[in-house]
């Protein structure tokens, strides 16, 4: 059997072209983007800066750097609307294979606290987690407090997908506030978002 071997090559080649367009389609098809609070539910307020924006700021730009590299993006929120917390975890649920991002800027009474953190609940969640926050903490150029386990918040623990929430900054520090307020600082958290996300695939 001479033409064995070339057999075999092919088959070779098949599974290796199986296996690069699995990698390439990745283990997720579409990205929820949610923007924390909106509506009645302001979250952090400082300075005259209103957390809720900032989020949906953030959310937007995410989007149109997702939907430039044709990926798949919904947002829990596209206005200053207010959801519960289940609300917006039903929206990721009703994907198969989605992957849920909660966008979120802190505040902390101690006003010298800055920097940015992402939350994860599963091991997954985890993962994209640390894509996110390496690459958002060396955009924004702030200080990196790392990524922590945050069953705790309703929107981690009531996705069935993997999920994170990422702090893109405390708008209780003056400087990092003014920063965050900033149209270009906003970019870059998103650019971070996005690579982190797309590093995940
Ligand atoms: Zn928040």
């Amino acid at each position: 059997m001479y033409h064995k071997p070339m057999i075999s090559a092919f088959l070779s080649i098949l599974m290796l072209l199986a296996c690069a367009s699995t990698a390439f389609a990745g283990k997720y098809t579409t990205v929820v983007i949610d923007p924390g609070h909106g509506g009645r539910d302001r979250g952090a307020k400082w300075g005259g800066v209103s957390e809720a924006y900032l989020n949906l700021k953030v959310a937007k730009k995410v989007e149109a750097l997702l939907k430039a590299k044709k990926i798949p993006v919904r947002l829990t929120r596209r206005s200053d609307v207010y959801l519960t917390l289940a609300q917006r975890a039903a929206v990721a649920n009703r994907y198969k294979d989605a992957i849920f991002v909660s966008i979120h800027f802190n505040a902390h009474n101690n006003t010298s606290i800055k920097g940015v953190e992402t939350f994860y609940a599963s091991a997954k969640g985890k993962r994209i987690a640390a894509n996110i926050q390496s690459r958002v903490s060396r955009h924004t150029k702030t200080r990196n407090r790392g990524i922590k386990y945050g069953m705790g918040f309703a929107v981690l623990n009531q996705t069935k997908c993997p999920a994170v929430l990422v702090e893109c900054g405390f708008i209780s520090n003056p400087y990092e506030r003014r920063r965050c307020a900033q149209s270009w600082y906003q970019s870059l958290a998103a650019r971070g978002i996005v690579e982190g996300i797309i590093k995940s695939r």
